[in-house]
């Protein structure tokens, strides 16, 4: 699991030979997000499109893609001249907004049906925190309702129900050291399953700030909204005076340029973006109409505290103008779901041939398979799934060059960079792992 770093060149000038330093030394577990630590770590010393390299120069496509930022591939010329630009201008200022900031905010109210206000900061998690808050402002209560299944970031009123599963032995809390009384306000309901949603309203309907929702239930890699679910969502918060938060921090860019809400026609209260939004700077944003935006207090009238010393920072934001641009090319959409129905089908046809069951799921550029008989329509459904069999298989994709994350239920993601002859190659180790997999029982 350690692999000792290594740089990739000590005799170049201004590397520092770390080679005989491992990560453990200094990092609590070697790496500086839990999510991470997988088995086997990679640890990796380059990226260049599709690909990655680790300390050893061994190559590996990647589909893991930073769990989703990277859509147009790993340093995209155009988002690099952009930083470079951006770099050659300013850097942190932190005073008033700089025209990065201006012209990043105009474009995501231009394709975010929903955006007429937006405000930057730096990660998905803190976008979350400020769409709850403001919502908690906005309709005096202290409520919050979440799906089981997904992950909204790892603050308090949203560490909690992330297992698709429910454990009724513990409570389902992500953290030690949680706020027991903040993760009590938080409900939880099962994506798509209106009865669980109007069970919970009717009883609790008038505390209940808002609904968060990943329109499409990727932390468990992929369950679309079936029929009216999302329409249902909407109605019923309306009804009940709270407000609804699309979080797209995995769909918004990756799977079109105005959100999940862009295609279904459904408008939340309020968006949070991040992820794909900057192709792998750090960058998120909340979205929503000028009055519940206007609560935040970088309005004057505003009195909801809305601050971060990296706000906006000029390089993210302009790697992110970058970004979208690019985007507004609707090809760039067609090669990217082209390559994701490649993947889901191919993957399909391998399954038919296996002992045991698989089956695909997928959305756009975003595809998992699961082992199960069918792809889950809700999250009770992955009682079926076979978590360790999933894991071997990942393995074995690593193994084979293709870096899948050995995490359960993790989503992978294409990007532009990508080819077709790209998908063809892990569609061949696929069927490979597969056939390994179903030899090898217990590893
Ligand atoms: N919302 C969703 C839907 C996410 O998938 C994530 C991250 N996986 C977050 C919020 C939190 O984002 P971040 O890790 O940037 O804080």
């Amino acid at each position: 699991m350690n692999s000792p770093l290594k740089s990739v060149d000590p005799a170049q000038p201004g590397v520092v030979d770390i080679s005989d330093t491992s990560p453990e030394d200094y990092i609590p577990g070697g790496v500086h997000s839990s999510i991470r630590r997988f088995d086997p770590i990679l640890n990796l010393s380059r990226a260049e499109g599709s690909r990655v390299y680790d300390m050893e120069g061994k190559e590996y496509l990647d589909y893991h893609l930073a769990f989703g930022p990277i859509l147009l591939g790993h340093r995209d010329e155009g988002v690099t001249a952009a930083v470079n630009e951006a770099l050659g201008e300013i850097d942190l200022v932190g005073s008033g907004a700089t025209r990065f900031e201006v012209e990043l905010s105009r474009l995501l109210v231009e394709h975010v049906p929903s955006a007429e206000r937006v405000l930057l900061t730096n990660s998905g998690s803190e976008a979350t925190y400020h769409a709850i808050r403001v919502s908690r402002a906005m309709t005096g209560r202290d409520y919050v309702l979440k799906f089981r299944g997904s992950y909204h970031g790892w603050h308090d009123s949203v560490a909690l129900s992330v297992q698709p599963i429910a454990n009724q032995s513990q409570r389902d809390l992500i953290s030690a050291g949680v706020l027991g009384t903040t993760a009590d306000r938080t409900m939880t309901a099962i994506f798509n399953d209106f009865e669980s949603v109007e069970d919970i309203f009717r009883e609790h309907g008038s505390t209940i700030a808002a609904v968060i929702v990943e329109p499409i239930q990727h932390g468990i890699g992929c369950i679309t909204p079936q029929a009216s679910f999302l329409e249902d969502l909407r109605r019923i918060t309306s009804d009940y005076g709270a407000l609804l938060i699309f979080d797209e921090v995995i769909t918004g860019f990756r799977h079109a340029i105005g959100g999940f809400q862009s295609l279904v026609g459904v408008m939340p209260d309020l968006t949070t973006l991040g992820k794909a939004m900057g192709n792998g700077f750090p960058i998120s944003a909340v979205a929503g109409g000028k009055e519940v935006m206007e609560r935040f207090d970088t309005h004057p009238s505003g009195d909801v505290f809305f601050a971060g010393t990296f706000n906006g920072h000029p390089v993210s934001s302009a790697a992110a103008i970058a970004t979208i641009r690019r985007l507004e090319n609707s090809a760039t959409y067609d090669k990217l779901y082209h390559l994701g129905d490649r993947m889901r089908a191919g993957l399909r046809t391998i399954g038919e041939r296996l002992p045991f069951p698989t089956s695909v799921a997928g959305y756009g550029s975003i595809y998992i398979l699961y082992f199960s008989e069918t792809p889950p329509t809700r999250s009770t459904d992955l009682v079926s799934h076979d978590g360790p069999r999933f894991m071997r298989y990942r393995r074995a994709m690593i193994e084979r060059g293709i870096f899948e994350p050995v995490m359960d239920l993790k989503r992978c993601h294409i990007s532009l960079a990508h080819t077709e002859d790209d998908v063809d190659h892990t569609l061949n180790a696929a069927e490979d792992a597969l056939k390994y997999v179903a030899t090898h029982h217990l590893e």
